[in-house]
């Protein structure tokens, strides 16, 4: 189809991602208090997910929960940080982290960027809810395209920058740029977006953000995406998203943890890289209790085989540079 309408399929997939989320919450393997005003669904029972879609949206959420948790607790919070997500769609993070009671949480420059149509639709959400209202300031427009909102909780410091725009089309003029701190600790995040865009797309983007951020502040990137290497199940997962018309174009150009991290090192150049996959991140990340409140939630798990070949087809893949930050990971359990 035109490129128009393989926007739309994309922008689609966050409504995916919004009800995997309400699933997930719903059924108690994550706390959100934020996941059901992004539902569009008609009130009653939100779409339940199969367990190993919930386990695998709890996994991937606690595992980004966690190393944003290093950016902030290993950057000086007296001090502002960035977190910027790209394609945040509508993403529910920095919702939570303005209500968490963490210490480290606090003085948190969050910026979001969507293609316009999301980030209205936000914009408007934010604007109009009850009980987004009573914890963030009304929206105040900062550009034709850029919208921003502030924290009312006393001292946090919490700041949240909703930005519409193609990231495409980004150059050092448009506003993300323009209103980021070149000094400030900055986190990006890619939550499954750069997988939509080509190689040589995604590698423009994330080169945007790392050419202008001085090379002395601490940067770390988080990102999210499938891996599917050329096999089995990596062949029907590709076809599967095919016939709804999604394609990932990043996909093939890096098939494994090694080429993720390699992608991270060279392209971006950040001088230290980690990936795992879910499934590893389920084994040894998730504490041996943890596991067993969320074995129990649907009555421990049948599809143990299928699970391990989903989970073993996305990963998480990270890097970070800069005197202090810390985003290493050893196992909990
Ligand atoms: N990060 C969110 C999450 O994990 O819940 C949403 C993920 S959703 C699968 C992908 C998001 O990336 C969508 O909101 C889509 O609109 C956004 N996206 C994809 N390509 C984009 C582009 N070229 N410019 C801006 N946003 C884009």
């Amino acid at each position: 189809g035109s490129g128009g309408s393989q926007d739309s399929t994309i922008q689609g997939t966050d409504n995916d991602a919004a009800v995997s989320r309400l699933s997930a919450v719903e059924l108690g393997y994550l706390s959100d208090p934020f996941a059901r005003l992004f539902v569009q669904a008609a009130p009653g029972p939100a779409t339940r997910r199969m367990p190993i879609i919930n386990r695998g949206t709890y996994t991937r959420t606690t595992a980004i929960d966690m190393l944003i948790d290093r950016f902030l607790a290993t950057t000086d919070s007296s001090r502002p940080r960035q977190i910027v997500s790209l394609g945040a769609g509508t993403d529910t993070r920095p919702l939570r982290l303005f209500i968490s009671p963490n210490p480290t949480h606090r003085n948190i420059a969050y910026h979001e960027i969507d293609f316009p149509s999301m980030i209205a639709r936000k914009q408007a959400l934010l604007q109009s809810t009850p009980q987004l209202r009573s914890l963030l300031s009304s929206p105040t427009q900062l550009s034709p395209t850029t919208w921003q909102t502030s924290s009312l909780i006393t001292n946090a410091n919490n700041t949240l920058t909703l930005h519409a725009l193609d990231l495409r089309s980004l150059t050092p003029a448009s506003t993300p740029l323009q209103t980021l701190s070149l000094t400030a600790p900055t986190l990006l995040l890619s939550e499954c977006c750069l997988c939509y865009l080509t190689p040589a797309e995604a590698s423009a983007v994330l080169s945007h953000f790392t050419a202008n951020i001085s090379s002395s502040t601490p940067l770390a990137l988080v990102i999210y995406e499938p891996i599917l290497p050329d096999d089995p199940f990596g062949r029907t997962m590709t076809a599967n998203l095919a016939a709804r018309g999604i394609t990932m174009p990043t996909v093939p150009a890096y098939p494994t943890r090694e080429a993720q991290e390699k992608r991270v090192r060279e392209e971006v150049g950040l001088e230290r890289a980690r990936s795992e996959t879910v499934d590893t991140i389920w084994e040894l990340w998730v504490p041996e209790q943890e596991k067993q409140r969320v074995d129990r939630l649907e009555g421990g798990l049948d599809e143990v085989e299928e699970w391990r070949l989903l989970a073993g087809h996305y990963v998480i893949v990270w890097g970070w540079r800069g005197h202090g930050l810390d985003m290493e990971v050893s196992a909990e359990s």
